[in-house]
């Protein structure tokens, strides 16, 4: 039994597909996605924006396909890319058997916009000889017409019809291996409609704010809308909708799972805003160790408190721990105790290496209980 109940998450119960080796559903790790926003002609360009943000931690990239070109440079993208991409399609279904063709872990396409169903035949055709999955993406931006005519507007009702009429052509083809989407811009209306979806159906669902908007307002709203839901145990996978670089969508999505507890990486940090009281500047030295920290994995936290008001107590909290005191020289906690004191001048280094010891030491020792859970320790 869990000593602390009110962090528990009961996740609702869908059943699991694969895209590519990435399992997304059922009691798999909730994951976090992104999409390119470079031409998918250009490979090299695709492929280095896929090396960033597979570098931020994203676990499954969506390519779009808008021409045959984009097709044409998806094959040499997915042979690069180290985690498994989905292709974009919106209406040329001959593009989701090029992209499956080429490499496509799975097909973003709404069988219901291609036309016929000897295409969505095709299509799911395609997708099984390759093994893809298929992601329906319904969004209120683009409902079909039918329904805004009986609906009058994008509501929930509407969205999860769409996705009902959607998915039951995959099903008639007898295709399981889907995923659904119900997104909006407006947060009550995607929450609404995720949450009649996920009584509605039992496939795993992709989350998403639509068009959320820039850094800090479409994080906001993407925290709150997506947030939302998976406190409540709705979503087996997110996408975060920036007008920013997809590897920042990554690192939004990590903080919305981070603190629902649903996934950890990185460096977890605690901070305070700064007062008068601040023994150094705080708002420049988080700055400039959250950069410093991009790189470190592992899982770990760090308290930077400018003074001993909150600091000692944060502290206690996390692995390492910095609190201001006076003549520029600042207290450092290691695992809560108070180990030693750092001038102004060094704290910025001095921090990036005791945190690098430390996932050193953490990796170590994950390794070594490993090798116990092996036989292979003395
Ligand atoms: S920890 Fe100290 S410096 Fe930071 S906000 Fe609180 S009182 Fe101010």
């Amino acid at each position: 039994m869990s000593l602390r109940p009110w962090r528990d998450i009961a996740r609702r119960k869908s059943r699991q597909i694969m895209v590519g080796s990435v399992p997304v559903g059922g009691d798999a790790p909730i994951t976090v996605q992104t999409m390119t926003n470079t031409l998918t002609s250009d490979a090299k360009a695709t492929i280095d924006q896929i090396r960033r943000c597979e570098e931020a931690g994203a676990d499954i990239i969506r390519v779009s396909c808008p021409d045959v070109e984009s097709t044409a440079a998806f094959k040499q993208i997915a042979k690069a890319a180290r985690v498994p991409l989905v292709a974009d399609i919106h209406f040329h279904y001959k593009r989701a058997l090029e992209a499956a063709d080429a490499g496509a872990a799975c097909l973003r396409i709404n069988p219901g916009n291609i036309g016929s169903s000897e295409r969505v035949a095709e299509v799911v055709r395609a997708a099984k000889a390759n093994g893809c999955a298929i992601r329906i993406g319904v969004n209120a931006g683009s409902l079909e017409k039918d329904l805004l005519e009986k609906y009058g507007e994008p509501c929930p009702e509407a969205l999860v019809e769409s996705a009902l009429d959607h998915i039951r052509l995959l099903e008639e083809h007898d295709f399981r291996e889907y995923k659904v989407a119900v997104k909006a811009s407006d947060a009550f209306l995607a929450v609404a409609a995720y949450q009649q979806l996920a009584e509605a159906v039992d496939c795993p669902l992709h989350l998403g704010i639509t068009e959320a908007g820039g850094l800090i307002g479409g994080t906001v709203k993407s925290a709150i809308g997506i947030g939302s839901l998976l406190w409540f145990g709705v979503g087996d996978t997110i996408r975060v909708s920036l007008s920013a670089e997809p590897e920042e969508e990554v690192r939004v999505g990590y903080e919305i799972l981070k603190t629902l507890g649903l996934r950890t990486r990185g460096v977890r940090v605690v901070s305070c805003p700064s007062c008068a009281r601040q023994g150094f500047d705080v708002i420049r030295t988080v700055q400039a160790l959250e950069d410093a920290l991009q790189h470190i994995k592992t899982p770990m936290s760090l308290s930077v408190l400018g003074c001993v008001v909150n600091g000692p107590g944060e502290a206690r909290e996390t692995d390492i721990g910095i609190t201001g005191g006076g003549n520029g020289k600042h207290m450092v906690y290691l695992s809560g105790i108070t180990d030693h004191t750092i001038a102004d001048a060094d704290m910025i280094a001095h921090v990036v290496a005791l945190v690098e010891a430390k996932a050193a030491e953490i990796e170590a020792g994950s390794a070594v209980s490993m090798d116990t859970l092996h036989g292979k320790a003395a």
